[in-house]
C-alpha cells in the first residue's frame, strides 16, 4: 500500500500535474545559446564565432535584380524581410598560435551585434590569448571588434591585411573623395556608406599601425604554415579568402563571396550596394561556387547563416549550401 502510494506520487511529480503553477511560472530567458561552433579542420581546432545577426533590408539592398525576385527568393525559403544576417568570425587554434580571421562589427552596426568578445570568451578563450588577426575585407561588419573606444581590444595580437585593400581604405585621399561624392549624392546610400566606411577603418585600423602592430601581406602568400591568404577582389579592392590546410583537411573561409545565401545560390549573378565592383565580385562567386562545389570542399562564409560552415552542391538547378551537421564531439569529425 505504502510502495503504491509513492508510485501515484512520483507519477503525478513526473507529469507535473500537482504543482501546475510551479512549472508554469518559470520566465521566460530571451536571450540566446552562446553563439559558438567548433570543428576540427586536421590539426586545427577551428571556432566559429557569432557577432550577432544584424536584419537588413535586402531587397532594397541587392542589385542586379528587383525588389519582388528578391522577396520572392526569399519567401521559396521561408525567410522574411528584414533578413536576418549572420556576422561570423572564425577562432583557428594552431596549437602553437591562435587566429582570429575578422572580428565583427563592434558598436558600428547598432546592438545586435557585437557579440564576438562574450562569445569568445564563451567558447573558452580571452581576446589577449589571441596572436594573429587576418582581415578578409575592410568592411565595419568585419574591422569594427578591432577597438573598443579608440584601444586594441586584442592587445597582444599582429593585425595582417593584404595591401591593395589597406592601400585602398587607408589612402586620406580616396577618404576625401569619397566625402566629396557623398556630399554631392545626399539620398545615395553607397556613397553614404563609403563615406562612413573610410572614417571607420581609419579608427579600427590606425591604433594598431600606431602600436606597430600592424603587417600587410599579399594575397596568394602562405601568411602562416598550412594557412593562406587567397585573392578574391571584387567585393572590395583586396577582398581576400583564406585555406586552411591541416593534416590532409581543408576549409575555405571565403569572407563575402555570398551574403545571402537563398537568392545568391540560385541567382549568383545577384549583387550587392556594399559590393566595390559589384561585376568583378559576381563573376568571383560564379568561379568560387564552382570551384569549390566540384573540389568538396568545406566552406566558411562570413555571412552564410550561423555557424556558416558546409559544403557547396552542384546540380542542374544550380547551386545549393549543405550546413556541416552538429557534431557533440568535435575531435572526432576529423
Ligand atoms: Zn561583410
Amino acid at each position: 500500500m505504502k510502495f503504491r502510494h509513492i508510485f501515484v506520487l512520483g507519477l503525478i511529480a513526473a507529469t507535473g500535474i500537482a504543482s501546475p503553477d510551479v512549472h508554469g511560472s518559470a520566465r521566460k530567458a530571451g536571450v540566446q545559446a552562446p553563439g559558438f561552433y567548433r570543428i576540427t579542420v586536421g590539426e586545427v581546432e577551428v571556432t566559429v564565432l557569432s557577432d550577432g545577426t544584424v536584419p537588413l533590408p535586402m531587397d532594397h539592398l541587392l542589385t542586379h535584380t528587383t525588389p519582388a525576385l528578391v522577396d520572392q527568393a526569399l519567401a521559396a525559403s521561408f525567410i522574411k524581410e528584414p533578413y536576418a544576417t549572420s556576422v561570423n568570425c572564425f577562432l583557428l587554434n594552431f596549437g602553437t598560435r591562435l587566429v582570429l580571421i575578422d572580428t565583427g562589427a563592434g558598436l558600428t552596426l547598432g546592438p545586435t551585434l557585437n557579440h564576438l568578445m562574450a562569445n569568445l570568451r564563451a567558447s573558452g578563450y580571452e581576446p589577449d590569448q589571441v596572436d594573429d588577426i587576418f582581415m578578409t575585407h575592410m568592411h565595419i561588419d568585419h574591422e569594427g571588434g578591432l577597438t573598443s573606444n579608440g584601444i586594441r581590444a586584442f592587445p597582444n595580437a599582429i593585425l595582417h591585411a593584404d595591401d591593395r585593400e589597406a592601400n585602398y581604405w587607408l589612402n586620406s585621399e580616396n577618404e576625401k573623395r569619397a566625402s566629396d561624392n557623398a556630399a554631392r549624392h545626399p539620398s545615395d546610400q553607397q556613397a553614404k556608406f563609403v563615406e562612413n566606411n573610410f572614417v571607420e577603418t581609419r579608427k579600427a585600423i590606425q591604433p594598431y599601425i600606431d602600436a606597430a602592430h600592424f603587417k600587410w601581406f599579399h594575397g596568394g602568400e602562405e601568411v602562416l604554415p598550412g594557412l593562406r591568404a587567397i585573392s578574391g577582389a571584387g567585393h572590395t579592392p583586396g577582398h581576400t579568402m583564406f585555406a586552411l590546410v591541416s593534416d590532409g583537411a581543408r576549409i575555405l573561409f571565403w569572407g563575402d563571396i555570398v551574403h545571402v545565401a537563398e537568392v545568391q545560390l540560385t541567382t549568383p549573378q545577384t549583387t550587392i550596394l556594399f559590393d566595390s565592383d559589384p561585376i568583378q565580385a559576381r563573376g568571383e562567386r560564379f568561379k568560387m561556387l564552382k570551384e569549390v562545389g566540384s573540389r568538396r570542399d568545406l566552406i566558411a562564409g562570413s555571412h552564410l547563416p550561423f555557424p556558416g560552415v558546409g559544403h557547396i552542391r552542384i546540380s542542374q538547378q544550380g547551386f545549393t549550401f549543405l550546413p556541416l551537421h552538429f557534431i557533440g564531439e568535435p575531435s572526432h569529425n576529423k
